[in-house]
């Protein structure tokens, strides 16, 4: 198992589409960026690259790039799913927290969750999407940005390998999966 955080902070202002998991929610004002500004999938992004200690979203779509001037955050995403199934790791689970005073996000929570499930092939129940306020503190607090936080369990397809783990490590001299395989009464 693997374990990883992500973390983005996104301007408020004004003439920006608010984009938050791929959902394009009616605002004032939107998220200051080079792509869609999705600080949520950004955090995500990065929880999921970090639990694979694959670098992080600046490198991988860097903002000086023209390619991704105004590109949708849930397409890079699936981009990141990718790079972590060639890399032999499944996600396990997803839990993140969007941080903002307003707008109120819980009709949309679910809507988001599934969209980042959906491009990361997963179950819905395999991702989980939060709220909070800081209590007006702050530049959430005062609406000058919105924050997001993310953590992503990652397993990799090495360690299911029955073979490959008991060569490795010999499960610390357990003998249960070896007992299992050769009776399988036990
Ligand atoms: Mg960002």
């Amino acid at each position: 198992m693997r374990i990883g955080q992500g973390y983005d902070v996104h301007r408020l202002c004004e003439g920006r589409r608010l984009v938050l998991g791929g959902v394009e929610i009616p605002w004032e004002k939107g998220l200051l960026g080079h792509s869609d500004a999705d600080v949520l999938t950004h955090a995500v992004m990065d929880a999921l690259l970090g639990a694979a200690a694959l670098g992080d979203i600046g490198m991988h779509f860097p903002d000086t790039d023209e390619a991704y001037r105004g590109i949708s955050s849930i397409g890079l995403l699936q981009h990141v799913g990718a790079l972590l199934a060639e890399n032999g790791y499944l996600i396990e689970n997803i839990d993140s927290t969007i941080i903002a005073q307003r707008p109120r996000l819980l009709p949309y929570r679910e809507q988001m969750a599934e969209n980042l499930a959906r491009a990361l092939k997963l179950e819905p129940g395999q991702v989980s999407v939060k709220a909070t306020t800081e209590e007006g503190l702050g530049f959430t607090g005062s609406g000058e940005g919105i924050a997001a936080q993310a953590v992503a369990l990652l397993s990799s397809i090495a360690d299911l390998t029955f073979d490959d783990r008991s060569e490795r490590s010999g499960c610390a001299g357990c003998p249960g999966c070896g007992t299992r395989n050769q009776d399988s009464s036990l």
